[in-house]
């Protein structure tokens, strides 16, 4: 499990969603969006699950370049 992630469009910086998700599963999971909490600009941003990313063991790893599920 890791920490779902996504940029601020206006830092550029990484923001946590609060949500937790296993990397695999949330790569494969159809896109949607979502709103969350800035703290760098202080205010709710809308995010694309597309570009979003699951942060664990500090590693980012962008969505689009995730292991094919079919290696489970
Ligand atoms: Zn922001």
């Amino acid at each position: 499990m890791g920490s779902v992630m996504f940029e601020c469009p206006v830092t550029g910086q990484a923001v946590p969603t609060g949500l937790r998700a296993d990397r695999r599963k949330f790569y494969s999971s159809p896109v949607f969006f979502a709103r969350s909490y800035c703290p760098h600009c202080d205010r709710d941003h809308e995010w694309f699950a597309g570009d979003a990313w699951v942060e664990d063991n500090e590693r980012r790893v962008p969505r689009f370049d995730a292991v094919p599920i079919a290696a489970e």
